[in-house]
Order: structure tokens, then C-alpha cells, then sequence
């Protein structure tokens, strides 16, 4: 099992983000702390995560001494510092300073998760984020100060008109620093954002689709280069540096949410708090479970969701005990004849033991270029079921 804590406040909004955050105004942080405290007694007493990430929203907005009592807190009540194998916090350059970082890895820290997105300052201007490429060296420093020996650093692609050897510049950049990992996202337009806004209204373009392939493939080789290898479709890792966190969800196991819109899965059943923190804080004060929904996923959905999850892992893929004992249905009887077809197709394949029998499925080199046409192939008809 692993567990998730969701910080939900930012010092402003960056305009790409769909995220669950807010800009931080008139809200209190340490009440906001008092609550997930309130709701981790409720839920996870003894949970023993294997992982933790504290995610956002900014973890790294916290003062030091609330991330402290969040830390200790979270360990009185489920003892991750004894059984966690990877305690990961995600930071923003502008709040991760020598302080915060120290309270981190004092509290049982030992990744840091730190959003770049952009080393040029334009760049950080256009996308709303209110820090300078300085303050991302700066931080990355204060991570390493610290003592965090795995550092994660998030940069984003795709600036619409950039010239694309400035988006090879900041790459080489983040080389030089030597984190253990690299996140690299394609700018994304999600619903209801304000870029997508823009966009929608003619005041923003969007990338050429054929420029945006170029710079994805170029990534992975500039990133395969510096010894960074892609384990999942936007993540590369030095060796043995892979976030094994995010492999937990990649891998379909269970994991627990605590805070303002925390997602959670747990045999089938996915389940969602509320979103908004005022409601989030008012519920859990009240003695309520602040559960905006809870679901049973149909067997087709849970192996469809195994498999959206699964074929972004380029070497593993998806292991198909695992994808039976989940989802209770036998991949090949339900799908055979559209396995065969993308076999032929050369967009997956299956990975055969010694003896011949084949032990998982993953998309080919060809496959991993069009995976989302080959999950529209596999969508299930059946919807969620509401428990
Ligand atoms: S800092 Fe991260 S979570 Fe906060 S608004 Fe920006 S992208 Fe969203």
C-alpha cells in the first residue's frame, strides 16, 4: 500500500494547471495541517506505506515547523519512517529554501520532487509561475544541502514557437545539476484552464503536433544520452532511481489519499475526497469522512484502467497475473481477436517466460508512439457502478 498526501495551496496558479490547487490568500496552512492530521487518525492508523508522496498543490509552502508536525504527525499515526521505502516531497523553486529543505529530510524526506517546468524566464512569465530560473538552482542546491541524495526535476515542452534548441538548452542544463530523475511533459491544454481559455479565444497557439513529436523524440534520446532511461512515457531514471511511488499507480497497486481532493484505490474500489479545502476541513471537523465519491469499478474498467496504466511502461509493461487477479477476466478470451490484430500491427507484444508462456504484454517501439489509438481500441462499454 501506498500513500498519498495532497497539499492543496500554491503561491498562485500556473496557467496550464488542472491540478487540485489553490492560491494561497486569507486560508490557513495549520489548520489545513490539523486536518489531515484528523483524517490520517480516522483512515490509516498503522498503515505502513510501502511509498509516500506528499504531492500538490506546494508541500514546499509549508513553514518548517508545519511540515514538521505534519511529518511527525503522519509517523505517530501510520509509521512510515519505519516501513516506507521512498518518502517523496514535491517543492517549487520559490519555497524551497536550506530551512524547509532541512525540516524535509529531518522528517523523513528522501526525494524531492522540484518543479522546474522552464529555465528561461520568459517562458515562466507566460505560464503564470512566479519564480526565476535562479530560484530553480537555487532550490535544487538547497535539496542537495540538505542531504537529499534523489532529486526529481519536472520540465515542461512544447512552449508554442519556442525555438526548440532553447528547450535542448534547458535539458543540458538540468543534466549539468545531476538530479537522479527527470520528468519532461508535453505542455498540455486541459479543460477549464486558463490557457486552454486562451487558446480557445485565439489569444494562445498551441505547438505544431509534428514539432511536439520531434521534441518527444529527441528528449528520449538526449535524455537516454546523459544515462537517463525512459521507464514511462514522460520519466527517465538513472539506474535503479525509478520513482517507485509513481510505479505503484502505473502498476495498478493500492494506494490510500489523504486531503482536498485526494484520490485513493483499493481492490477495485476508487475513491475520491472532496475537492475544495474549506469543504474538505469543514467535513473532517464535523467527524465526517470527507469522501466526495466512492466507486466499484466494473471488471472491464479495471482492466481497461490496468492496461491505460500499464502500456506507458515502455520495458515492463503490464504483467498479466496481475491484470487476472485484479480484474477477474482473462485478457485473451475477452480481447483475443484485437490482440492478435495490434500483434500484427506491430503495436504490442506479449513477453514470454523460458518456457514460452507469455508473462506480460507491452506496446512495441511503433505501439508506444500510439498508445492512446491503441486504448480506444480496448475502451470498455460498461460504466462505473456507484457503491
Ligand atoms: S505550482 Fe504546480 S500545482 Fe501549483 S498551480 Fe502551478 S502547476 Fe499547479
Amino acid at each position: 500500500m501506498s500513500l498519498y498526501v495532497h497539499i492543496p495551496f500554491c503561491v498562485s496558479k500556473c496557467r496550464y494547471c488542472d491540478f487540485n490547487s489553490y492560491a494561497l490568500r486569507e486560508q490557513d496552512i495549520g489548520r489545513h495541517v490539523d486536518a489531515l492530521l484528523k483524517e490520517a487518525e480516522s483512515r490509516i492508523i498503522e498503515l505502513n506505506p510501502q511509498t509516500v508522496f506528499l504531492g500538490g498543490g506546494t508541500p514546499s509552502i509549508l513553514s518548517p515547523k508545519q511540515l514538521k508536525h505534519l511529518l511527525d504527525g503522519l509517523d505517530d499515526i501510520c509509521g512510515f519512517r519505519s516501513s516506507a521505502v521512498e518518502v517523496t516531497m514535491e517543492a517549487n523553486p520559490e519555497s524551497l529554501d536550506d530551512a524547509t529543505a532541512a525540516a524535509a529530510t529531518q522528517g523523513g524526506v528522501d526525494r524531492i520532487s522540484i518543479g522546474f517546468q522552464s529555465l528561461q524566464a520568459d517562458v515562466l512569465r507566460a505560464y503564470d509561475r512566479v519564480h526565476s530560473p535562479e530560484d530553480s538552482i537555487r532550490a535544487f542546491r538547497a535539496a542537495r544541502n540538505a542531504g537529499v541524495k534523489r532529486i526529481n526535476v519536472d520540465l515542461i515542452f512544447a512552449y508554442p514557437g519556442q525555438n526548440p534548441k532553447q528547450w535542448y538548452q534547458d535539458l543540458a542544463r538540468a543534466h549539468e545539476l545531476e538530479p537522479e530523475h527527470l520528468s519532461c511533459y508535453e505542455l498540455a491544454y486541459e479543460p477549464g484552464t486558463a490557457l486552454t481559455r486562451l487558446k480557445d479565444v485565439g489569444r494562445w497557439q498551441a505547438e505544431d503536433p509534428d514539432v511536439c513529436f520531434d521534441l518527444f523524440m529527441n528528449t528520449r534520446a538526449l535524455n537516454e544520452a546523459a544515462g537517463f532511461s525512459a521507464y514511462e512515457v514522460s520519466a527517465f531514471a538513472k539506474p535503479g532511481e525509478q520513482s517507485l511511488h509513481n510505479l505503484a499507480y502505473w502498476r495498478n497497486l493500492d494506494y490510500v489519499g489523504i486531503g482536498a481532493g485526494a484520490a485513493g484505490w483499493h481492490e477495485g474500489v476508487r475513491r475520491q475526497n472532496l475537492a475544495r479545502p474549506e469543504n474538505y476541513e469543514a467535513a473532517v471537523f464535523s467527524g465526517q469522512d470527507p469522501v466526495h465519491e466512492s466507486e466499484q469499478s466494473s471488471q472491464e474498467t479495471i482492466l481497461f484502467d490496468a492496461l491505460m496504466m500499464g502500456l506507458r511502461l515502455p520495458k515492463e509493461g503490464v504483467l498479466l497475473t496481475r491484470l487476472k487477479r485484479i480484474s477477474g477476466l482473462d485478457i485473451s478470451q475477452v480481447h483475443g481477436e484485437l490482440l492478435k490484430d495490434l500483434q500484427k500491427e506491430n503495436l504490442i507484444e506479449f513477453l514470454c517466460d523460458a518456457s514460452g508462456r507469455a508473462q506480460s504484454l507491452r506496446a512495441t517501439e511503433r505501439g508506444f508512439l500510439l498508445l492512446d489509438d491503441i486504448l480506444q481500441r480496448f475502451l470498455p462499454d460498461s460504466p462505473m457502478l456507484s457503491v
